[in-house]
């Protein structure tokens, strides 16, 4: 139950307040977080802190690129949500854009706040789409303990996860509308879970399961090019989709929370809430789905550096709008690439050099050097579940195996469609082991 607090992001809701104004805001969330902070007191107490982590330190300079392959899994069921490849490579091209500062709309960002942005340096390879159709429809169980995992289970309809150590996971699905009681009160417009038991984090905030470890985005708010719309509960029209849902919730998964550390709505609006991260300005909420610059929420109790800053509603990590979201900052830059080089390290992990030791395989390649079709014949001495890639010189992916149960025995791997270029290549083999690799050469 607590996970559901900290996972349920860009939830719509349709709220009437005061004189019958409706205006989108989030309340399952902060329904959630009244509930959850009435059961259990011990997770207020970690709301209630305000700490500076280790994790949060200032960024270096000249760090290199940080690079994680990505998995893409479309489970469809309506020929609409089964999107097009140039949709998805669209949301990598963005996701690329806004972690290294290379999207055109920062230029909007207010100028005090120009100096506190930051680029993460981290990039995202496309190393699988796979597509799953399904029969299956993905709702919310508000009294649950978990979210969707039927998205994630080969047997239950969805697309079961690619080694969660090595790949980032994202699933695009239909999320249906959350309901209480038959009434529709929302919609989850995608979630991720954090890594767990990061020191900004309540304990326990990671995914249940390790292979329900990544990002679930509804299929509507993927890429800025996509053909389907969603409107706003309750009016406001279309919500505006650029592509920064994913943005958003990958920076959860890499350990980032809300901008306005998650004070409640429902109840007293907080300043005194923290999302850990020292140079963004403190908000006692979230932003409204809007782009509004006027709002100051937090005038009375927070001097940034010294000055009185209006909210940080260009955050990829506020609710604003998709149009005026344009930028982490530097400390939350510093916190990602730490979890990245931390928690998440197995997201990073380079080819290495031949490694022969008590290994539990033995590979070659052949032949090799190559005229590019090739095989890679594998003597397994004890069983495995392990991954096979081919990466080029530079360590980019070519081609990568979806992971498979290794049995004893000699086992051999066909790579005659794989159109390679005359140059240098890697054969990797991954498994708990670590990660056996040879050089390919192809002529
Ligand atoms: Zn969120």
């Amino acid at each position: 139950m607590t996970r559901l607090l900290f996972v349920l992001t860009f939830l719509l809701a349709t709220c009437t307040e005061g004189q019958s104004q409706t205006r989108p805001i989030l309340c399952g969330n902060e329904l959630f977080s009244d509930i959850v902070r009435n059961n259990y007191p011990a997770l207020q107490e970690a709301f209630d802190n305000t700490f500076t982590s280790a994790l949060a330190g200032r960024p270096q300079r000249g760090q290199d690129p940080l690079t994680v392959n990505v998995v893409v899994h479309i489970v469809w069921k309506a020929a609409a949500e089964n999107l097009d490849e140039s949709i998805i490579l669209d949301q990598l091209r963005i996701l690329n854009e806004d972690f290294n500062q290379l999207n055109t709309d920062q230029v909007n960002l207010r100028s005090q706040f120009q100096p506190e942005a930051g680029a993460a340096g981290i990039n995202f390879q496309l190393a699988q789409i796979i597509r799953v159709e399904t029969e299956a429809e993905f709702a919310v169980d508000l009294l649950g303990t978990n979210l969707l995992p039927e998205v994630k289970s080969d047997i239950l309809g969805g697309s079961t996860a690619w080694d969660p150590e090595q790949y980032l996971n994202i699933w695009v699905c239909k999320i249906q509308p959350i309901e209480i009681f038959g009434i529709e009160i929302g919609q989850i417009l995608g979630f991720a879970f954090p890594p767990n038991n990061l020191a900004n984090w309540p304990p326990d905030s990671g995914a249940p399961d390790p292979f329900e470890d990544g990002v679930v985005i509804d299929y509507r708010v993927f890429g800025s090019n996509n053909p389907n719309t969603i409107d706003i509960p309750g009016g406001g029209g279309q919500l505006p989709v650029k592509g920064r849902t994913p943005v958003h919730e990958v920076g959860h998964y890499f350990g980032l929370r809300h901008i306005w550390g998650d004070g409640g709505t429902l109840g007293p609006n907080d300043c005194a809430q923290s999302d850990g991260i020292d140079d963004t300005p403190f908000a006692n909420a979230q932003s409204a789905f809007d782009c509004d610059t006027t709002k100051n929420t937090c005038a009375q109790v927070e001097m940034h550096y010294g000055q009185d800053t209006p909210d940080l509603v260009e955050n990829y990590m506020d609710y604003a709008s998709e149009e005026c979201m344009n930028m982490f900052t530097n400390g939350q830059v510093a916190l990602m690439r730490n979890v990245l080089e931390g928690p998440r390290s197995g997201l990073l992990i380079p080819f290495s050099a031949v490694t022969e030791a008590e290994q539990v395989l033995s590979f070659d390649i052949l032949p090799n050097p190559s005229d590019d079709q090739f095989s890679v014949v594998l003597e397994i001495k004890e069983k495995f579940t392990g991954t096979v890639r081919v990466l080029d010189a530079n360590g980019r992916n070519m081609r990568t195996n979806a992971p498979e149960p290794f049995s004893p025995g000699r086992h051999r791997i066909d790579f005659d469609d794989l159109t390679l270029a005359p140059g240098m290549y890697f054969v990797e083999i991954r498994n708990e082991q670590g990660v056996f690799a040879k050089k390919l050469i192809v002529y």
